[in-house]
């Protein structure tokens, strides 16, 4: 088989055999096909899409690149939540502890921001000590013991696909939905998990914009996993405005530890009991969603989600006493309003320049070396809908510096709309894929 062919095939619109695939994924991960051949076959891929079979051999095969993990030591079924990223999502850090007080296990790896979303391991590692990179005895050890354990995306999993992902990441080929699928589900099934829940971010602060787009990367992420035998729902959920009220590393473990001590802001609250009565579900802990949800907000209410996220907190190594004492996470030197400046309702907000502002004061990465700042961020003191008068605080942001924090308010001004009318309200869950 010679690469160029494979390139012309898919360039041509032809479909690949399982073989074709198969041959390329290996190629690809022992480095025998050169980075112009893959780019160039990334590319014709763009352009001419996968058929639902191709999709499903390219990701088995990319799943098969490197180990696959064996979660056969846990309670059985254990359900994995995905987020295809968003601004202020920190529905991790509350469902896996209160998914875990369930008594479901959660055994899951994250990935850091990427872009202008944030990413889960970022976060945790803004809690003094905590360790993001286990062994996987020592996970699966730490999922027995307590119900819950999370570590870094380890780089010995799934190597056809970061390799192809740093290749599509530089050569405008990202932005394909059988590259998406692909990419996402193949680390998801080497994950090991028996089912998977999709949270599939819609709107401007996402990667899919459009509605009819994210329904067609959940529909194929959907049928990627029920055709590996894993039980698999999407959820597509609104990303026209940040999740909660804070964006930036600290800032969001802090709204996740109030969230668990009762202070719930609704469409956090909202998300989670969508996804988490999925993964119960699923799971089999509970016959259908209504029960799931009231499960949740059982285990939310009674503080027995705060419990498990301390003792997971101290078992990676962290500072428990963070669930009593949120300040002893670290805050920033400098914290500014930025002040509404007219009458009105904010009527939308650009949650993809908000993303982009806290990335820029420090909690993102421009360079995968490059080096965060747990505490920067922006807190949201209005969404969408509400009603504000001239001088309240629209948001706070929290900065390294002086000029850091004037330079963001004006970003933050810009990315903030108020009018004289009230926004017509969107839908916060657009819909379920089965
Ligand atoms: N996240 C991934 O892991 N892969 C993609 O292709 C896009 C987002």
């Amino acid at each position: 088989m010679e690469m160029l062919d494979l390139i012309r095939k898919k360039r041509d619109g032809g479909e690949h055999t399982p073989g074709e695939l198969a041959w390329l994924v290996q190629g690809i991960t022992s480095g025998r096909i050169p980075d112009y051949q893959a780019a160039a076959w990334c590319m014709a891929v763009y352009f001419q899409g996968m058929s639902p079979r191709e999709v499903k051999s390219f990701t088995l095969e990319m799943a098969a690149s490197g180990i696959q993990l064996d979660l056969s030591a846990l309670p059985q079924p254990v359900i994995d939540k995905h987020s295809s990223g968003g601004v202020g999502d920190k529905t991790t850090l509350v469902l896996a502890p209160l998914i875990a007080a369930a008594g479901v296990p959660v055994c899951k790896m994250s990935g850091r921001g990427l872009g202008h979303t944030g990413g889960t391991i970022d976060k945790l590692e803004s809690i003094p000590g905590f360790q993001v990179e286990l062994s996987w005895e020592e996970f699966i050890r730490q999922a027995q013991a307590i119900g819950v354990a999370l570590t870094a995306q380890s780089e010995e999993l799934c190597p056809a696909d970061k390799i192809l992902y740093a290749l599509r990441d530089v050569t405008g080929t990202v932005e394909s939905i059988p590259l998406i699928a692909a990419s996402i589900m193949s680390k998801k099934l080497a994950g090991g998990a028996g089912g998977f829940v999709l949270d599939i971010k819609v709107g401007n602060g996402a990667f899919m914009k459009d509605l009819e787009e994210a329904k067609t990367l959940a529909q194929l992420m959907v049928a990627i996993g029920k055709g590996a035998g894993k039980q698999t729902v999407a959820v597509l959920t609104n990303m026209d405005q940040p999740l909660g009220r804070a964006a930036g590393n600290a800032l969001e473990v802090r709204e996740a530890i109030a969230f668990l001590r009762g202070e719930a802001v609704p469409d956090l609250l909202e998300v989670t009991l969508a996804l988490g009565a999925q993964m119960l579900k699923l799971a089999g802990a509970v016959a259908g969603l209504e029960e799931g949800r009231e499960k949740l907000r059982r285990l939310l209410y009674s503080g027995r989600g705060l419990e498990v996220f301390a003792k997971w907190v101290a078992a990676q190594g962290g500072e428990p006493r963070v669930v009593e004492k949120p300040e002893m996470i670290p805050g920033a030197p400098v914290v500014r309003p930025v002040f509404s400046p007219g009458r009105g309702f904010v009527s939308g907000m650009a949650t993809d320049l908000l993303g982009q502002v806290v990335a820029d004061l420090g909690a993102g990465r421009k360079r995968k070396k490059d080096i965060i700042d747990p505490v920067v961020g922006l807190v949201f003191h209005k969404k969408p809908g509400d009603p504000v008068e001239p001088g309240e605080p629209l948001v706070e942001i929290h900065a390294r510096t002086e000029e850091q924090a004037l330079t963001a308010g004006q970003v933050v001004l810009q990315a903030i709309k108020v009018t004289e009318e009230p926004p017509s309200p969107k839908p916060l869950i657009y819909g379920y894929i089965v």
